[in-house]
């Protein structure tokens, strides 16, 4: 088949949202209409419940034997679906902000009675930052929760979107009745008392039509063409290519878990959501269709089992096909490599693949080749612009506890630096390392994969660190810098990648060092 065909066929997305609003369950369902999965349960949960480290390890220890888990591909219709998987836990958010590096388009579940959260809100804001084509789900639509126009508010209003609703809740919670589908132009109702399952769908081009009252009651009908009218009134109609830009957002209503409104959230999904997209690389914008493949690494999942250590790096393909046995360029060590056993996913397993087509994710085993955003080309020099680094909430000095392990420590923490686990500051004044989190949890983690993967032992030590910012001066060689870096000696170090970073300690500290330099710029984020 021509590799357009294939391409146009793909749909590689995230689903984004809060812990506890209901992404596995949607997932789950999902598959299940895929007939990928024949029961429900089958998905595991990547949940960590209560936040607690043993959690995470045995989450991770399960995960590393089915890494497939972090892609969950299944044909639907015509349709190549590959769905990947996004942390929810707020101390794990680095992670998904990169798998957002290799998604096409994203589906956002919010939790009908607890609205935008936390985690929803700083996930949307990348995802806006990039153009993202989002799809929102309002979930658990058989619960008391908040009523439909407020929560459309409520997204608008804290997510910054323009959202246009493609379906309708008709009652809720205890009186939830069924969803109009805006879209399809039909009603789909909860039959009898039974929420489970059963749905029944009723064509309604008109829903002026008095037969509406006779089946959902008259009070019912009466206000779903009131609300409906409000809709059309407020919002701006469906518009596919506002939608593709990430300028309007479509809204569906429904019950992951009694399966309610997921069927007509998938079908508009794969008639609506955008195939594999260009994706800009530092020296030019690449296209899906070119013959030659290229992709990048976003994702490197180490194998808990401490018997291998070896890992998965996910390559998202940007262009061309993907073969198995064919030497690629590993652009940052500019060196062939070839890969024998190439993995891809199918629901819950990996399998060796011949042939795989931009759009889709492959999983490569590797030794410590790869790092994150690390480039494959046909032999090309390209270089995907990936997710920046951002300034981590947790500093710690990270000190080693065993003097006869001190190159194991080093090679631990390098190659968990290269998975993006934390980021690794090293002190100009003294070379000391420091590590830097998103979360606490984190800090635990490493301590326990360098032990049991690395045979090595740490300790931290606290740094109070207010905000790392990324250093650019003007000139580099200006009287100013000079001084600049000698004044603030003690707060400076380098990071991965070499770029100069100033460690503040106080809010106050970064306004009197903008003043002071101003010809010093301070980032935010590594990329700037
Ligand atoms: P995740 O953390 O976003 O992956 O959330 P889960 O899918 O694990 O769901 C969290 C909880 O909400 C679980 O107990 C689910 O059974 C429940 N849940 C998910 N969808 C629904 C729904 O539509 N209605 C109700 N009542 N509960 C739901």
């Amino acid at each position: 088949m021509s590799l357009v065909k294939e391409i146009s066929k793909r749909r590689t997305f995230g689903i984004i949202s809060h812990p506890d609003a209901g992404k596995t369950t949607l997932t789950e369902k999902l598959l299940l209409f895929g007939g990928a999965i024949q029961e429900a349960g089958a998905v595991k949960s990547n949940k960590i419940k209560k936040g607690a480290t043993s959690d995470f390890m045995e989450i991770e220890r399960q995960r590393g034997i089915s890494v497939a888990t972090s892609v969950l591909a299944f044909n639907y219709k015509d349709k190549k679906i590959n769905i990947l998987d996004t942390p929810g836990h707020k101390d794990f958010a680095e992670d998904t902000f990169r798998t957002l590096t290799a998604v096409d388009s994203v589906i956002v579940v919010i939790d009908v009675a607890k609205g935008v959260e936390e985690q929803t809100e700083k996930l949307v804001q990348v995802c806006r930052m990039r153009n993202i084509p989002m799809i929102v789900f309002i979930n658990k639509l058989d619960r008391e929760g908040k009523d439909a126009f407020d929560l459309l508010d409520e997204v608008e209003q804290k997510l910054g979107l323009q959202v246009t609703p493609l379906s309708f809740p008709i009652g809720m919670g205890y009186d939830f009745k069924g969803i109009y589908n805006i879209w399809e132009k039909n009603i789909n109702l909860f039959s009898g008392d039974s929420k489970k399952n059963i749905e029944e769908t009723i064509a309604f081009d008109n829903i002026e039509d008095p037969e509406l009252d006779g089946i959902i009651g008259a009070n019912a009908a009466d206000s779903l063409r009131e609300n409906l009218e409000l809709v059309h009134g407020v919002y701006p109609g469906f518009d596919r290519d506002a939608y593709l830009k990430g300028e309007l957002q479509p809204v569906f209503f429904g019950s992951a878990l009694n399966n309610f409104g997921v069927r007509e959230l998938l079908d508009c999904f794969i008639d609506i959501a955008p195939f594999p997209r260009p994706k800009q690389s530092e020296e030019r914008l690449v296209k899906p269709d070119e013959e030659t493949f290229s992709g990048f690494v976003f994702k490197i999942h180490a194998n808990m089992d401490p018997k291998h250590r070896d890992r998965l790096a996910f390559i998202k393909i940007v262009s061309g096909t993907f073969e198995r046995n064919t030497p690629y360029l590993h652009v940052r060590h500019n060196k062939k490599m070839k890969f024998s056993s190439p993995n891809a996913f199918f629901a819950e397993k990996k399998e060796i693949v011949d042939i795989s087509y931009a759009g889709d994710i492959v999983g490569l085993h590797d030794t410590g080749n790869f790092k994150i955003g690390d480039t494959l080309t046909e032999g090309e020099i390209l270089n995907f612009k990936g997710i920046p680094s951002f300034s981590p909430e947790h500093f710690r000095y990270i000190n080693n506890a065993d003097p006869m392990k001190a190159k194991q420590l080093m090679k631990g923490i390098d190659q968990l630096m290269d998975e993006g686990v934390a980021q690794l500051f090293t002190l100009e004044l003294n070379g000391r390392k420091v590590i830097g989190t998103v979360g606490a949890l984190q800090y635990e983690v490493i301590q326990y994969r360098l032990e049991h993967e690395y045979g090595a032992k740490c300790t931290y030590e606290n740094f109070p660190v207010h905000k790392a910012c990324w250093v650019e001066p003007e000139n580099p060689k200006s009287e100013e810098f000079a001084e600049f870096k000698r004044v603030k000696q003690k707060f400076l170090a380098t990071d991965k990648q070499g770029q100069l970073v100033f460690l503040a300690d106080s809010a106050f500290s970064i306004q009197m060092t903008q003043q002071k330099y101003p010809s010093v710029k301070l980032h935010f984020s590594s990329e700037y």
